[in-house]
């Protein structure tokens, strides 16, 4: 019998560079490319990233869509918004979680094995990071049936340990 629930695993990297199904980016509600994350995900896959995009008019915060990865090594991109941190009482930590929810639940619906996640809003969004990665963590324990690895790509080494120390707390 195959595992019910995906490993989870965090490393320190270039989410560009990773050899998975999909690659999720933390796009904004345009979905037109931004800054950070979304600037690198656009950079590395190519101008048919931005012409895939912009035939998807856009996404609400928590909700996500998917394009082909183009010239990634990803099969696929899976285009979360995450929320703008505005103090915490925002429904901020909500719709952080509907991102992952989102995202896990249109990667299974396309078959999507191995997913890589960014730490969506933590960047320009100003999530706070030790707010987020139990966040994240806690949705891929609860939502990730049916993939077989769920990364989390955290592009700092401070980000790493957010995450190791999640990943070891069984809550
Ligand atoms: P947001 O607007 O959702 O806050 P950002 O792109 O500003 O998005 O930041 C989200 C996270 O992505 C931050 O932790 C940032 O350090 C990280 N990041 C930026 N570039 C990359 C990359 N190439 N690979 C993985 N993570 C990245």
């Amino acid at each position: 019998m195959p595992p019910l629930t995906a490993t989870l695993r965090a490393l320190h990297g270039d989410i560009t560079t990773l050899d998975c199904d999909a690659i999720v980016n933390a796009a904004n509600s345009s979905l037109l490319g931004g800054g950070g994350v979304d600037g690198a995900i656009h950079r590395a896959a190519g101008p048919e990233l931005l012409e895939a995009c912009r035939a998807l008019h856009g996404c609400r915060t928590g909700d996500a869509k998917l394009t082909p990865g183009f010239g990634l090594i990803a099969r696929y991109v899976i285009h979360t918004v995450g929320p703008i941190w505005r103090g915490g009482r925002q429904d901020e930590a909500t719709l952080l979680a509907a991102c992952y929810r989102s995202s896990l639940v249109l990667a299974r619906q396309h078959g999507v094995r191995t997913i890589a996640f960014p730490c969506i809003s933590t960047g320009v969004y100003g999530f706070p990071p030790h707010l987020a990665a139990p966040i994240a963590v806690r949705m891929a324990r609860e939502h990730g049936m049916g993939l077989d690895e769920i990364t989390f790509c955290c592009f700092s080494a401070a980000d790493l340990v957010l995450y190791e120390t999640a990943l070891a707390s069984g809550k």
